[in-house]
């Protein structure tokens, strides 16, 4: 089963996955935990050109983002699900079309199709898109320190992906499941483990 975390910054995916995490591991259910950008050697090379180099122009960073994809999913990915464990990835292929598709205005379907192709047609079986207004993710970003080159973009960027996340959750109901990130870290996380307890019972 293939399980990713999407959500503009801020809104708690990093505290969701510990706490689901903790829960697998409790409950004996084999799981890999990863990350984009990063999860890989060559990952975190991108990871860190795109967040602490210079500016890059929108295409090259949609092409960086897919770089990363591809290689994660071929050598992290694809290789856990195959032995059979649950993988849970902070971000996937959604970021891609709501940073780069929506918000650098690069076009939603085509950065979706660059992405398709770069995984050959790798989805989760179940996406936990986290919806916040970007004030709460600003200021829980503020919080903990250091901005990167993204969590300083002006709020209508922030406002555009967040609009994009939520209608792609209403393209793809069955797939991706909005949850109100707003309320308190236990009741985030409760509705979480009631959608993942749904998945692997089906
Ligand atoms: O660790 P975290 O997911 O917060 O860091 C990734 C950074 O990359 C964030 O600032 C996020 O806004 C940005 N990002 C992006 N486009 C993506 C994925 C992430 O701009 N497709
Ligand atoms: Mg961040």
């Amino acid at each position: 089963l293939f399980i990713s975390f999407e959500g503009g910054d801020g809104v708690g995916k990093t505290t969701q996955i510990d706490r689901l995490s903790a829960l697998l591991t409790a409950a004996r259910i084999a799981y890999r935990r990863t990350r984009e950008p990063g999860g890989t050697e060559l990952g975190d090379r991108i990871r860190d050109l795109l967040l602490h180099g210079g500016h890059v122009s929108p295409h090259a960073e949609a092409l960086l983002y897919a770089a990363d994809r591809a290689h994660h999913v071929a050598t992290v990915v694809r290789p856990a699900l195959a032995r059979g464990e649950v993988v849970l990835t902070d971000r996937y292929l959604d970021s891609s079309v709501a940073y780069q598709g929506a918000a650098r205005a690069l076009g939603p379907q085509e950065v979706r199709d660059l992405s398709l192709w770069a995984t050959d047609g790798l989805l989760p079986d179940l996406t936990i898109l986290l919806d916040a207004d970007p004030a709460v993710g600003s200021a829980r970003t503020d919080a903990r320190g250091r901005r990167d080159r993204l969590e300083r973009e002006p709020d209508a960027f922030h406002a555009a992906l967040r609009e994009e996340f939520r209608v792609l959750a209403r393209q793809e109901p069955e797939r991706i499941k909005l949850v109100d990130a707003e309320r308190p870290v236990e009741v985030v996380a409760a509705e979480v483990t009631g959608l993942v307890e749904q998945l692997i019972a089906a």
